[in-house]
């Protein structure tokens, strides 16, 4: 018999996770090239060539024993350093090696920073749509998910209904910059304002509340717009980050998170996240991957191969008549459905043998999510069924 607590994620396994499984079985049917597959964000594009070229060169040259050992929970000193210039240079912070844990990826980066925050019964909010995953790796430890409902003209955080949710229960704040699913980037007034409510709140409460700032899709960015480094507005930050978009490693489970010399109480936040590094069973990151994202740190995966797909994607589907906002960040886009159950929508798009995701696994019914990191013939191919739904619909 299985716990109490994993019988409702059994019953409801993600739904992302079953379209991908569908699309493979889908593929084996019709052939992989008569599926159009936008169910998940599985880079298509290739790994920078430096990724391979430094893990050769790690395996030929380096000592085995230390490449492949543990080392301390935080991750290798060397790496972490390394980390901490490359943001110094990049965004004129001030970390060190003390301010940065190596973690598996930005899951397993923001299981530990909830872990080291959360009590039971604690809240912690989070702008609609979001992540699907949050409201679980919330759960892990006890605390509950709210959402703060969305803003479906912008995507923009609805920031007065932000500031009536805040408790003397919350204690963190989860925001995705660039967001997935609906791509857009909340700007500079934006986290000001964000701070500013929080700074409010915590005079108000007498208590600390943490901004919690997912940013795999950082380095993701089509429009030339900045994305705020959040900790130079907002003493109270942790930051996520990952190398799985940027460097086409999602397999890897390779990323960091940032701990300010500025939060409340840092010396021993940082060792609470690094202990549950290490209690949670990560231990410590992957030890080759560590490496190699310290070497390739100001790579980047083809940028240009998703702007080419958001275009032909975008252009198309405005023609057909479909309504969302042009994606500036990350690589999903976020469609209106054209009837008001969104499901029924899906269903249809599977009939053109087209993977979307309902909006509701992002707490954002109406809507679904279309990945664009497939391959390009992948979007032009999939326009003529898209142009039938569109007919279906009478867009
Ligand atoms: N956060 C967001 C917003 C994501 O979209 C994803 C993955 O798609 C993750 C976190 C998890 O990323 P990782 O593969 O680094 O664990």
């Amino acid at each position: 018999m299985i716990s109490k607590r994993m019988e409702s994620l059994v019953d409801n396994n993600s739904v992302i996770r079953q379209m991908f499984e569908e699309g493979k079985k889908m593929a084996e049917e019709f052939g992989a090239d008569k599926v159009y597959d936008f169910s998940l964000g599985n880079p298509n594009v290739p790994a920078p060539s430096k990724v391979k070229d430094t893990i050769e060169r790690l395996l030929s040259e380096e000592d085995p024993v230390i490449l492949h050992g543990y080392m301390a929970n935080a991750g290798f000193p060397d790496v972490r350093a390394k980390v901490a210039d490359s943001l110094n240079k990049r965004f004129d912070t001030a970390f060190t090696a003390d301010n940065v844990i190596m973690t598996v990826g930005a899951a397993g980066g923001l299981n530990c920073a909830l872990k080291a925050l959360l009590d039971p019964g604690d809240e912690v909010l989070s702008f609609a749509p979001y992540f699907v995953e949050y409201r679980n790796y919330v759960a892990n430890y006890d605390g509950v998910l709210k959402e703060v409902a969305p803003d479906t003209e912008t995507f923009q955080p609805d920031l007065k209904a932000f500031e009536e949710a805040v408790t003397p229960k919350t204690r963190a704040l989860i925001i995705n910059n660039p967001n997935n699913p609906s791509g857009v980037i909340y700007p500079e007034s934006t986290i000001k304002a964000i701070a500013d409510i929080l700074e409010k709140k915590q005079k108000e409460f007498g208590s600390e509340i943490f901004i919690i700032s997912d940013e795999p899709y950082r380095e993701l960015v089509y429009t030339g717009a900045s994305v705020p480094y959040i900790s130079k507005y907002y003493a109270n930050t942790i930051v996520g980050y990952s190398f799985s978009k940027t460097l086409s490693l999602p397999g890897e489970r390779i990323g960091y998170l940032v701990i300010p010399s500025e939060a409340a109480d840092h010396e021993r936040l940082f060792q609470a996240v690094t202990i549950a590094n290490r209690v949670l069973g990560f231990v410590n990151a992957p030890s080759l991957m560590q490496k190699v994202a310290a070497e390739c740190i100001d790579e980047k995966a083809d940028i240009g191969f998703y702007a080419r797909n958001r275009d032909v994607l975008y252009d198309a589907l405005k023609e057909y008549g479909f309504s969302y906002i042009k994606p500036e960040g990350a690589f999903y886009m976020f469609i209106k459905s054209p009837v008001p159950d969104e499901k029924e929508f899906v269903a249809e798009a599977k009939k053109e043998r087209i993977l979307v995701v309902p909006g509701s696994s992002f707490a954002c019914p109406g809507f679904v999510r279309l990945s664009y990191c497939v391959s390009y013939e992948t979007c032009v191919n999939s326009l003529p069924g898209f142009k039938k739904l569109s007919e279906k619909y009478g867009l």
